[in-house]
């Protein structure tokens, strides 16, 4: 089990969590527009192999659009996206980077998770299958295969014994700890969260807050996260990047970034949210 030629971190083949080379990220004066609006102008960011970083800053700044640009919703109108060495956004051809056909963004999709603010499950599954479709259908996995890991995922999540409901008759927080199973399923070895908590009712958010956090010290997954809550960007962060009008303001650790701000634009957002 594992990278081939890469020794397990934690030994064991049942560890849930995906260990191994993880790939960095590049941005490269990355432009996005929707219609005349420029959403992102010649964006630069690289976030290290294994690096955890969370992307603040008020509504309609262009974080939701970075995910989903990696997570291939969206396509780039300019410059290059990067994951490890190869070219998400483009790909090579006659020494030449030409956009990314559907084929090379389907391969390279296969290294990134995302879970959504909405789950996403699909409803009409009961959870083993939420778990075992995409690495049977899209890794090539047997279906024991995919049953082993959905159970060692599920008794990380603490659901082991949902393993047969549907998506209804569970609640918000243990349809996210599902979707959090199933991004993991994939074995990514990028995660991206989008406002993770933000649909769920407030006792149910620390507990789904606790168990990414262990995850993300727990595995070398490169993390890129979204939140409005502060606290947990402190909890789950090495690096915090405060973004306004698609442009990064200001970055730092996140005991710099909340408790020393130097720019007024971060410190006028972090009273508003806070
Ligand atoms: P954030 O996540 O920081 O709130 P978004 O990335 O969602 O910001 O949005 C950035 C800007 O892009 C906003 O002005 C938003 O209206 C616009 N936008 C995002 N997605 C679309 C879309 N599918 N069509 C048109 N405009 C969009």
């Amino acid at each position: 089990d594992g990278v081939p030629g890469v020794p397990l971190a934690k030994g064991a083949a049942a560890d849930p969590l995906p260990h191994g080379e993880t790939p960095g990220i590049r941005f490269e004066k990355v432009v996005k527009r929707f219609g005349g609006n420029v959403v992102l102008r010649e964006l630069d960011f690289t976030v290290a192999p294994g690096e955890r970083v969370t992307l603040i800053g008020p509504s309609g700044s262009g974080k939701t659009t970075i995910l989903r640009l990696l997570m291939t919703l969206e396509r780039v109108d300019g410059g290059i996206i990067r994951v490890g060495e190869r070219p998400l956004s483009h790909m090579e051809r006659g020494g030449r980077l030409v956009p990314a056909n559907e084929r090379h963004l389907h391969e390279m999709r296969k290294q990134i998770g995302m879970v959504f603010q909405q789950f996403n499950l699909f409803p009409n599954m009961n959870v083993l299958r939420n778990l075992t479709e995409g690495p049977v259908h899209v890794l090539g996995l047997s279906r024991d295969e995919a049953v082993e890991r959905a159970r060692g995922l599920l008794d990380m999540v603490g659901l082991a014994d949902k393993i047969e409901a549907h998506p209804s008759q569970l609640s918000g927080g243990q349809q996210q700890r599902v979707a959090i199973a199933r991004a993991l399923a994939m074995r990514p070895k990028v995660l991206l969260l989008d406002e993770v908590t933000s649909a769920l009712d407030p006792e149910l958010v620390v507990g789904v807050q606790d168990l990414l956090r262990d995850i993300a010290r727990q595995s070398d997954l490169t993390l890129l996260c979204v939140t409005h809550e502060m606290h947990f960007a402190r909890d789950i962060s090495d690096r915090v990047l405060m973004f306004d009008q698609g442009q990064i303001v200001e970055e730092g650790p996140p005991d710099q970034i909340f408790g020393e701000p130097r720019e007024q634009r971060t410190r006028d957002f972090l009273q508003a949210v806070l």
